[in-house]
């Protein structure tokens, strides 16, 4: 809605509200005067939708949501934030399916860069795929979904993925975007030409290894510190048609992280020597072995942890797949087949299916539609994802998976390694200090419902139990996606690294304004 003189008013009095709840000197003016090309926004449901997220646990109010029509509106809301030092933030939100009100600001503009948002496609916005140099130039707030199909227009498909299609370019590429494919190809983050990026100064810059390199750097994993990505150009690689999607069951821990590490260690192998996508999950309970994930196995022949004889009770499960399209149709099974014979699993637990290449990337948003249908999509989710180092991933399976979780999870765990030399280190994501490092990301729903183990405080206070286990046995995790109250916290996170990001703030965001809901800086007025 554009501002109407009563809603300019209202906007009016809720900036004046916030100026003497935080005592800073702001003018109204200056917000009311900003013109926008786009919409400037105080209306209930707008500020409703930016205050919330997909973790549920977290509520921020913004004083105004923009509806961005181009780079441009940004950086003029940005520009005036600066140039005033008026005590204004502004929050990137991409598809807000972030868990701790990372996307969230108070005292502040939250921009939605969802185009599905008022708007409508503008035609600048549309992706455009440039067919003989395989890249795609996208709106920073595509979701990845829509990437994907107008690539497909041209036979093409981005190379690194999230197991979710919708999320934003910039939401994930903020964090580092990871799924199984980043043991060959690297992160999305690893994947990118260039950006084009408003800083904190309200700058529209483009950057890239030639061009403004260190805030191409600094806005990779950099958590929306820096900037807001406004442009992303990723790089493409001819599209397969069909997937091989093959499961296989493990009891023995050593063996299924021995058959991870040695799938990943293919990656420098020709395609037909490696598999395409390498992940893996834990089964700890009955009931997870369908977990929301897919109906993999056959529910007309349930597949009985006790019957596979999971040593306590806890079952593992490799998840691989191999692309292939009418070039590799006849020789797929083959391949399949001499990287299976390498591998160590339960020999009757292998479970096989063969569907279209999109179907495979987009598997998670059916199990969405399902779990939508049942009221179950819009619950808290005290989701905890943390990379651990390879040399105690054995520990943290005896001390969480086969310890703290008990018999019950209340979501999918996933499990599975990546290769750092894939991980540009010049970027701002932490990764350990280890060659190899896995991702277990434990994905939780809480339910009111009468079992106390799937409450929000049952699983918050889990999650709690873990990190303090982690910290006790020194296993040196890092949280992905991470979440912090304190600076000190942060610093710890960023470890060599936090003098760096520091400086960058400094040279990219000084009011530091920008993503606030991180909570990593306070911003300076
Ligand atoms: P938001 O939550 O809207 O924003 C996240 C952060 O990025 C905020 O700080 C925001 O200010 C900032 N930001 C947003 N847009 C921009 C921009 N254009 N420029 C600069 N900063 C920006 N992650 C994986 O890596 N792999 C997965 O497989 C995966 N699966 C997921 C499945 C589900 C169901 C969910 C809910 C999340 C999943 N994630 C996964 C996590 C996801 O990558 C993060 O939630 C990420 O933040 C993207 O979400 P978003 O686009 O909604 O960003």
């Amino acid at each position: 809605m554009p501002l109407t003189m009563a809603s300019k008013f209202l906007l009016t009095l809720a900036i004046c509200r916030s100026i003497i709840t935080v005592g800073l000197m702001m003018d109204p003016a200056e917000l009311l005067n900003l013109r926008v090309e786009g919409q400037l926004s105080v209306e209930a449901s707008d500020v409703e939708t930016a205050s919330a997220d997909f973790g549920g646990m977290t509520r921020t109010k913004p004083l105004a949501v923009l509806h961005p029509a181009s780079a441009e509106d940004i950086a003029r809301l940005i520009r005036g934030a600066y140039e005033t030092g008026n005590g204004l933030t502004v929050s990137a939100r991409g598809h807000g399916h972030s868990i701790n009100g990372q996307a969230q600001t108070r005292n502040g503009v939250v921009v939605e860069m969802s185009r599905m948002t008022r708007l409508g496609v503008k035609p600048s916005w549309r992706p455009r795929v440039n067919e003989k140099e395989q890249y795609v130039d996208v709106w920073g707030g595509e979701l990845w979904i829509d990437v994907l199909k107008s690539s497909l227009e041209f036979g093409l498909a981005p190379k690194s993925w999230t197991d979710y299609l919708y999320l934003s370019v910039g939401g994930t590429l903020s964090n580092g975007g990871i799924s199984g494919q980043a043991f060959n190809h690297g992160p999305q983050i690893s994947n990118l030409h260039e950006l084009d990026v408003v800083t904190g100064r309200g700058e529209l810059l483009t950057c890239s290894e030639e061009q403004n390199q260190e805030l191409f750097h600094a806005v990779l994993g950099g958590l929306g510190q820096f900037g807001i990505i406004t442009r992303a150009r990723i790089s493409l690689e001819p599209a397969p048609q069909r997937v091989k999607w093959i499961r296989v069951l493990y009891s023995n821990f050593s063996a299924f992280t021995r058959d991870q590490e040695y799938l990943i260690s293919l990656h420098a192998q020709p395609a037909t020597q490696k598999f395409d996508y390498v992940e893996g999950f834990v089964i700890v309970d009955e009931g997870l072995i369908n977990n929301w994930r897919s109906s993999f196995f056959s529910p007309r022949n349930p597949v009985k942890i006790s019957s596979l004889g999971a040593s306590g009770g806890v079952l593992y499960c490799l998840e691989v797949t191999k692309n292939y399209d009418e070039s590799t149709a006849d020789t797929v099974d083959q391949d399949v087949e001499g990287l299976l014979k390498k591998l160590d699993f339960i020999p009757a637990s292998v479970f096989t299916t063969d569907i279209p290449y999109v179907d495979f990337l987009d598997r998670v948003h059916k199990a969405e539609l399902k779990l939508r249908a049942k009221g179950l999509w819009d619950v808290p989710h005290p989701w905890l994802n943390l990379f651990v180092p390879k040399s105690r991933i054995s520990d943290f399976d005896k001390g969480v998976f086969k310890g703290i979780l008990g018999n019950k999870t209340s979501g999918p765990i996933l499990i599975y390694p990546m290769n750092k030399n894939k991980w540009d280190g010049r970027t701002s994501v932490i990764t350990p200090d280890e060659d190899v490092f896995y991702l277990v990301a434990l994905l939780r729903s809480a339910l009111d419902a009468g079992d106390e183990t799937q409450t929000l405080e049952y699983l918050t206070n889990q999650n709690r139990r873990i990190i303090k286990f982690c910290e006790d046995a020194k296993i040196s995790v890092k949280q992905y996606l991470p979440h912090y109250n304190t600076q000190q916290e942060w610093m710890d996170h960023f470890g060599d690294k936090w003098d760096l990001f520091e400086k960058r703030k400094l040279a990219y965001d000084p009011r530091r304004i920008l993503a606030t809901g991180q909570r990593i800086f306070v911003p300076n007025f």
